[in-house]
């Protein structure tokens, strides 16, 4: 489904990813671990060109999506994101964050992409929150409406970037049950994070992530089991 060859990505002389090559297959969960500032969020960011990439390619279900020429809009509308901050609309309710995009973008009337909203909202349990406003809502509940409006798009793939960072313990684990749902349901998913457990359990693939590059990369029981590189195994003593 994604390929990325070669990436490269400079901020002015910071040269920040260092040659990231990767293949992710439809259906794949595909988890991104690795210390503070290696780089995995402007990974993330340039699968959909959010960020520029500076060089190499990323090719999308056959599109090569870096060209300069490629309509990216189309594509983003295809890879659904979910942030560690969950950027609602705080004056919107709930059920109208989750209709605005369906209806503006994708043409949907009002009907259909109320239905399709609300049978999200049962997706992530809060079905009975959909007249409530974001400040009405836990941290917890937030990142769930931010995962319904993103699946309201119908995406092919969805990125997360440290989607439960931001939130009290307590409320990590309804989030990460969300996001078991979709992974069995079988969505594509790419999910920068450090709960390990999550990652073990639900990840297909983990690649470890060090100073732009990619230093590991294997199933959940390789890299937590019998990680070979030093870099690997320190960082995993630390967070395990
Ligand atoms: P991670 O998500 O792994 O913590 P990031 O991808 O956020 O890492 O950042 C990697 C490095 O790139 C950091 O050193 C960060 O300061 C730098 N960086 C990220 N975005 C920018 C930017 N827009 N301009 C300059 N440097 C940036
Ligand atoms: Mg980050």
């Amino acid at each position: 489904m994604i390929t990325v060859k070669d990436l490269h990505k400079k901020f002015g002389q910071l040269h920040i990813l260092k040659g990231i090559d990767l293949e992710i297959k439809r259906g794949e969960v595909v988890v991104v671990i690795g210390p503070s500032g290696s780089g995995k969020s402007t990974f993330l960011r340039c699968l959909n060109r959010l960020e520029e990439p500076t060089s190499g390619e990323i090719i999308f279900e056959g599109e090569l999506i870096t060209e300069k020429r490629h309509n990216i809009n189309k594509t983003r509308e295809k890879m659904g994101m979910v942030f560690q901050h969950f950027n609602l609309f705080p004056h919107k309710t709930v059920l109208d964050n989750i209709l605005m995009a369906p209806m503006k973008v994708k043409k949907q009337n009002k009907t259909e992409a109320q239905a399709k909203a609300l049978e999200l909202l049962r997706k992530v349990g809060l079905e009975d929150k959909s007249a409530a406003y974001p400040s009405q809502l836990s941290g917890g509940q937030k990142q769930r409406i931010a995962i319904a409006r993103a699946l309201a798009m119908e995406p092919h793939v969805m990125l997360f970037d440290e989607p439960t960072s931001a939130l009290d313990p307590e409320m990590v684990g309804e989030v990460l049950e969300v996001m078991k749902g979709l992974a069995l349901g079988g969505m594509t998913m790419v999910i920068v994070t450090h709960e390990m457990g999550f990652a073990r359990e639900v990840g297909d693939r983990i690649l470890f992530m060090d100073q732009g590059v990619v230093i590991e990369h294997g199933t959940p029981q390789q890299v937590f089991g019998s990680p070979r590189n030093q870099r690997t195994q320190d960082f995993l003593s630390k967070v395990l």
